[in-house]
């Protein structure tokens, strides 16, 4: 059976003193039920701060991007080994922020996404279509491309990662997919996964919060969430993992 995962991407959201309550109180509040994971990802400064504070749990950490290069004159970039160096299993690619905001091409996804493996690191690879891709009818061509090129560059490591699919007209936005809708689009990606890739997680984000996740998590395809906006608040967060 696939094991569930529920993921926070705290974004450039925190500060010492409130990460120490946040991370106290998950780790105070996860019971671990068999099957399921949990796992923070934050922002780079308080990777040190996480792995204090999650050492010896049952939850994980990571980080929100990391560089496609090993090492070399990239000023201001972090690498995948450096974000290994403290403990994290887990790196976000190709989150929308990054592919809009910060032009981030298809390949360079697929690039990140090979770099962290590399380095030891479970990729966390984002898709998903904006509003006006959806409405011309195109999200399904969109997450395949989206995904073809991160297939040829893990080929068999696909194995080894976790899909995250989230329509950018969802993400912080309080407007999530339908849980027929997400159900569709992971559908889709289970199947160009093809049975030999079927223990891959494919994960939902997109405005979750605590009422809405069963609903989606109940889905045939769907096996947890990336969680943004409600991730910064334990008591919610631990709902949405419970859930
Ligand atoms: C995200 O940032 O990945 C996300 C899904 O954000 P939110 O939950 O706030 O919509």
């Amino acid at each position: 059976m696939r094991g569930k995962l529920v993921v926070g991407n705290w974004k450039m959201h925190g500060g010492l003193k409130q990460n120490d309550a946040l991370l106290a109180d998950l780790r105070a509040g996860w019971t671990a039920p068999v099957g399921r994971g949990l796992a923070v990802c934050v922002p780079f400064p308080y990777l040190w701060q996480a792995q204090a504070a999650l050492s010896g749990s049952a939850i994980a950490w990571g980080v929100q991007n990391m560089s496609e290069h090993a090492s070399g004159a990239f000023t201001g970039e972090v690498s995948a080994a450096m974000a290994a160096e403290f403990g994290c299993t887990y790196a976000i690619v190709g989150h929308s922020e990054r592919r809009v905001l910060f032009k981030e091409s298809d390949a360079t996804v697929a690039a990140k996404a090979s770099a962290a493996m590399q380095a030891g690191l479970t990729p966390i690879v984002c898709v998903g279509e904006t509003l006006a891709e959806r409405e011309a009818g195109s999200t399904g061509a969109v997450v395949t491309r989206q995904l073809e090129p991160v297939l040829a560059s893990l080929g068999d490591r696909i194995i080894r990662a976790v899909l995250a699919y989230e329509p950018v007209w969802a993400i912080g936005t309080g407007r999530n997919a339908s849980p027929e809708q997400a159900q569709e689009v992971h559908h889709l990606l289970r199947q160009r996964l093809g049975v030999e890739n079927s223990a891959v997680p494919l994960l939902y984000g997109g405005s979750v919060k605590a009422p809405n996740a069963r609903s989606l998590f109940q889905m045939p395809d769907i096996d947890g969430g990336l969680i943004g906006g409600a991730s910064l608040k334990a008591d919610e967060f631990l709902a949405i993992a419970n859930a």
